[in-house]
């Protein structure tokens, strides 16, 4: 059964405002800077899955450190109102709560692709027998090119090395199919990575049982959680999760480029792994003394090289601080609502041509509807983007929309598909 039909939705913009009116976390909409239309009104922005808005309070986080600078030079490292020398341990705690993680086990360091390539290195550790990589079909393109370079820096193929699951004809992935492969493969799998959410469908696989069945057959795995983050709910260190990795600028709003997150189990912190270190991975009370060799922190935090752009972190705490105020429970129900109503006012539209390719079953999407339009080309998207609604095409015919929960609004969705209505068809 859809949620939408639990959820007893009306098709009006006065339910619409009902629903905002009613809404615990309508606050947090005006802690967002909008785009703007040329008549000042707030653009109708569904585009989070890209590049998450700027909270208000990001100017104000930054500006402190570069006051602390102005102010203190080289001893903000410790004198500094957030001091920069453990600024990345202020992360750890509101960031782990948002991945199900301990706050050891995660860390804010690098950017995402670097961060993969860190992972690899780690726990791509291909033997004669067990040397493939097996990702999701689809993948990010970043992920697929990390994947395939890590292979071939072994020596391996990736025509012979690289397995691929397969998305159906309706574009999902059948989990049944995933069971197939590593049936098939099991001696031959060294890794398994997957991007969850995918970014193209917005389909959210079932991390538990893709996480147990690695297991079964002692195969490690990682996930790309850069759809995934602040946007479903991973459970990263109660499934035992191998590694993940994730950016902070789709649906964690921490501004362009900003820096990646990682997070490695503990069960994997004492272990005796390959890694590229740099400084910033070797115990804190001995870093300083420059000499002797690498004395790894018993954390995630090893796997840090050098010591991180503060600038940049503190526009990741702003955005973490609003997360942690806000309450990621709540913050996930309302998307869950937020979405099916979308899904209900697409429906109504009772097009033909027009078909959700992400699941229905809130349980197998996080916020995104990837909508297929079986007879229109990027006209239509370029039509919507006149009309004020920034969302993303992506060829032949799909535009992908997630409303986010932390400052769209009902009415936002709603204005979406009246929209959509009057270019599609009052044109
Ligand atoms: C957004 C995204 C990336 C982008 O990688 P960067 O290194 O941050 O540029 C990579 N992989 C996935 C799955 C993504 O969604």
């Amino acid at each position: 059964m859809s949620l939408s039909s639990k959820f007893e939705f009306q098709n009006s913009i006065n339910f619409a405002k009902d629903c905002d009116e009613k809404d615990e976390l309508k606050s947090y909409r005006d802690k967002f800077y909008f785009p703007k239309t040329n008549n000042g009104s707030k653009k109708v922005y569904l585009c989070g899955n890209s590049l998450g808005l700027q909270p208000s309070n990001t100017e104000t986080y930054v500006n402190q450190v570069l006051s602390d600078w102005k102010e203190f030079g080289v001893e903000g490292h410790t004198d500094a109102e957030w001091p920069w020398l453990p600024y990345h341990e202020f992360l750890a705690e509101p960031m782990a709560k948002i991945v199900g993680a301990k706050p050891s086990e995660v860390v804010v360091m690098n950017t995402l692709s670097a961060n993969l390539h860190f992972m690899m290195v780690s726990f791509f550790n291909p033997n004669s027998t067990k040397n493939k990589i097996l990702i999701e079909a689809d993948a990010f393109p970043s992920d697929l090119y990390a994947v395939e370079s890590q292979l071939k820096f072994h020596d391996l193929d990736p025509k012979e090395s690289l397995l691929f699951w397969q998305p159906r004809e309706d574009n999902r992935y059948d989990h049944k199919d995933f069971d197939q492969l590593i049936q098939k493969h099991k001696d031959e799998i060294a890794l398994v990575l997957i991007g969850n959410t995918n970014y193209y469908t917005g389909q959210c696989f079932d991390m538990k049982h893709i996480t147990k069945t690695c297991q079964d057959h002692g195969i490690t795995i990682g996930f790309d959680l850069a759809h995934g983050v602040g946007n479903i709910k991973p459970n990263l260190h109660e499934l035992g999760v191998d590694f993940a990795v994730w950016c902070t600028y789709k649906y964690l709003n921490s501004g362009p480029g900003s820096l990646g997150g990682c997070f490695v189990h503990e069960k994997h912190h004492r272990a005796d792994l390959k890694r590229f270190t740099g400084w910033w991975g070797h115990d804190k009370t001995t870093r300083f003394n420059m000499r002797q060799g690498f004395n790894p922190i018993p954390s995630v935090e090893a796997w840090q090289l050098s010591n991180p752009p503060i600038l940049s972190m503190a526009a990741v705490k702003a955005s973490l601080d609003i997360f942690d105020e806000a309450g990621f429970e709540n913050i996930h129900a309302k998307s869950k609502k937020l979405t099916s109503y979308l899904e209900y006012l697409l429906l109504e539209l009772k097009d033909e041509n027009l078909n959700i390719i992400t699941p229905s079953s809130p349980e197998e999407r996080g916020c995104q509807l990837s909508i297929q339009f079986l007879d229109a080309d990027k006209s239509l998207f370029e039509e919507l983007t006149k009309a004020g609604v920034i969302a993303d095409w992506r060829e032949p015919h799909v535009i992908r929309v997630a409303p986010a929960p932390l400052y769209n609004s009902f009415e936002d969705v709603y204005n979406f598909v009246q929209i959509l209505k009057r270019i599609r068809y009052e044109r």
